[in-house]
């Protein structure tokens, strides 16, 4: 059974992380989307928040789990039968920063590779950060986020 791993922060889950992650899961039996419980910043919503927005869109996905994890990546891969890490590109300037990344694990896990798998146009702009953003100020963000999660941040954040 080959198990894909897509790792990040999701503060909180996206549109893009959804097309990644529905089309990750097409590329392998069993895709774990690992979340960071101890994102470098102090993230907005709590890792059973994260959890809860993630878990609401993903329900129609039956080879998709959600799996916390800290530490090391390539730590998280060998305790999930992983060797494969999926990754989205959404422009240049994530190319710099992952392209680090994916030799600094492979030099950890030479057993290990990275697929990256380009960002569908239309959420090219996308990140969770811009979500933050337009979160507190009051904006939008109804066409940022998967349906299903949009009405479980908003009652994480009374839909203010
Ligand atoms: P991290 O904090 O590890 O960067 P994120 O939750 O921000 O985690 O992102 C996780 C992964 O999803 C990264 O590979 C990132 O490039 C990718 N990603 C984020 N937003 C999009 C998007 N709009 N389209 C495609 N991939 C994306």
């Amino acid at each position: 059974m080959t198990t894909c791993v897509y790792p990040g922060s999701f503060d909180p889950l996206t549109k893009g992380h959804l097309d990644i992650i529905e089309r990750g899961a097409k590329l392998a039996d069993q895709l774990v989307v690992g979340i960071l419980v101890n994102a470098n910043k102090q993230p907005m919503f709590t890792l059973e928040e994260r959890m809860r927005i993630m878990r609401a869109a993903i329900s129609h996905l039956s080879n998709v789990k959600i799996v916390p994890f800290d530490g090391l990546l390539v730590d998280f891969l060998k305790e999930q039968g992983a060797k494969t890490v999926v990754r989205g590109l959404r422009a240049v300037s994530d190319f710099e920063y992952e392209l680090q990344m994916a030799q600094a694990n492979r030099d950890l896990y030479p057993e290990m590779e990275t697929i990256f798998l380009v960002t569908n146009v239309q959420y090219s702009f996308i990140s969770s950060s811009v979500v933050k953003d337009i979160l507190r100020h009051g904006g939008d963000i109804s066409h940022l986020v998967p349906r299903a999660s949009l009405e479980v941040i908003e009652s994480i954040t009374g839909g203010k």
